[in-house]
């Protein structure tokens, strides 16, 4: 409930902040944080809830880890910036623990925001592909739903069309396939033969473009924040062979499934993908500070260090990415994970989390359960036999009747073709038993409160 002091500030708060996406609405005014502990948020009215989305699916190792603070206050009084035009150990050190996660061998970017680490994917390619002689190759595939981030490059990455067609034109050259969506793939077809055809769509792109003007593809191990789409086996290891069969290479964005989220430290571990690019932020910190990173296969580092031309150089700064506090942080939350076993602890909880929601797999509204590791999606249907998405109307309504009950969930983004219709869950890796069975309580009640309309 809205107290005095939330009244208060929401005065303020619609009078000076501008926020991400969310208008300004009387009747459902912004929640106002005060305080947080392991996976429950509390308001400054001193409300409590379960934060079922991890923020926006980034607070891994959970709220109020004081050990993260005081990491970040001993390096900010012992050497709190350096540039990385030059270096520093924390950043080193970052660096060599993020290459033994990634089980392989990598070359460190660092900048601070998931779309910035997609940005910077995006150059080393480009110049990467000029610098072995492959001039033509500059576009870059990625797919519909899809999300990377809100820059120009990134935003023209992703696929999503409601946030993109005010603000045009986006940077050129970004191509869309269909994502395999195996819930609505054609009667007839299994979802081996789906996801097969739809890996075959970026073939046929590449060929068509030509595929000499053809440098990377883009795309996260499983779409996310575009609805939970979780692929089989079988598409991984088409796109993997494409890529390899046309000299494309291959980008992985694991802004979300990394760091512990897909119960592997990465996403891509699952699928025994072998990227060329690795883009992550979100987790790296567990939004504690601001951080984020594109790890390059060495070989193509290779071709910009044995440059022997200045201008062979990757050209881009970035003033704060990489700073000592984030990286000295960033090390002390891996550390947590690897203590804790977060990462294990994240494929128990998502198995209980899948089994409670595929419980209501009979409830008139729910037409799909899906789930990677610790973070599902129920996907809401008006009818199960046509499969027509619940209005936002419906969607909206559940979410509010959660939070009424202290349980905060997400959905994926509005679209324009109003598939805005998957209820979304990724609480904390640490969350405790207890918190997964509240979750799972509170949300089942709210279902079952809930005729299908
Ligand atoms: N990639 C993915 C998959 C994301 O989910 C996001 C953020 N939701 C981004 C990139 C962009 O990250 P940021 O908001 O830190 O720029």
């Amino acid at each position: 409930e809205t107290g005095m002091k939330s009244r208060e500030a929401i005065l303020k708060d619609r009078q000076y902040l501008w926020h991400n996406i969310v208008p300004y609405n009387e009747a459902n005014p912004p929640m106002i944080a005060a305080e947080a502990s392991g996976s429950w948020v509390t308001d400054i009215d001193g409300n409590r809830y379960l934060d079922g989305m991890s923020g926006l699916w980034c607070v891994n190792v959970g709220y109020g880890r004081r050990e993260l603070a005081e990491a970040a206050y001993e390096q900010l009084a012992t050497l709190p910036y350096f540039p990385l035009t030059q270096s520093h150990i924390p950043a080193i050190s970052l660096a060599e623990k993020l290459n033994e996660w990634l089980e392989g061998d990598y070359v460190i970017f660092f900048s601070n925001s998931g779309s910035e680490a997609n940005e910077a994917a995006f150059k080393i390619v480009r110049q990467y592909q000029q610098q072995i002689g492959r001039p033509y190759r500059h576009k870059f595939i990625a797919r519909y739903r899809g999300y990377h981030g809100n820059s120009f490059g990134a935003l023209a990455a992703t696929g999503q069309a409601q946030r993109k067609y005010k603000y045009e034109p986006l940077a050129g050259g970004f191509l869309h396939v269909s994502p395999p969506d195996s819930y609505r793939r054609p009667a007839g077809q299994t979802v081996e033969e789906f996801n097969l055809l739809m890996a075959q769509q970026i073939e046929e792109r590449i060929i068509w473009e030509g595929e000499e003007t053809v440098a990377a593809v883009i795309m996260e191990p499983v779409i996310t924040g575009g609805g939970v789409l979780v692929p089989h086996q079988v598409y991984l290891d088409r796109v993997q062979e494409i890529c390899r069969d046309h000299g494309v290479l291959l980008i992985i964005d694991e802004v979300i499934c990394g760091f512990g989220r897909s119960g592997r430290k990465f996403g891509h571990q699952n699928y025994g993908v072998k990227p060329d690019i690795v883009t992550m932020a979100k987790g790296l910190t567990s939004a504690y500070l601001p951080l984020s990173a594109t790890a390059v296969r060495k070989e193509i580092y290779e071709a910009f260090k044995d440059n022997a031309d200045e201008y062979g150089y990757f050209r881009h700064v970035n003033t704060f990415g990489g700073n000592p506090a984030a990286c000295a942080l960033a090390l002390r939350n891996l550390q947590i994970m690897e203590d804790e076993k977060l990462v294990e602890r994240a494929e128990l909880l998502g198995r209980r989390l899948e089994e409670g929601l595929r419980a209501l797999a009979d409830h008139p509204l729910v037409g799909d359960v899906r789930s990677f590791g610790l973070m599902a999606g129920v996907e809401l249907v008006e009818d199960k036999v046509s499969r027509r998405p619940a209005s936002l109307d419906t969607v909206k309504g559940l979410i509010a009747a959660c939070k009424a009950k202290g349980l905060i969930i997400g959905k994926n983004g509005d679209t324009v073709a109003g598939y805005n219709n998957v209820l979304t869950f990724a609480p904390p890796l640490s969350s405790t038993d207890e918190d997964i069975a509240f979750l799972l309580e509170t949300f089942t009640s709210v279902m079952n409160a809930s005729p299908a309309t």
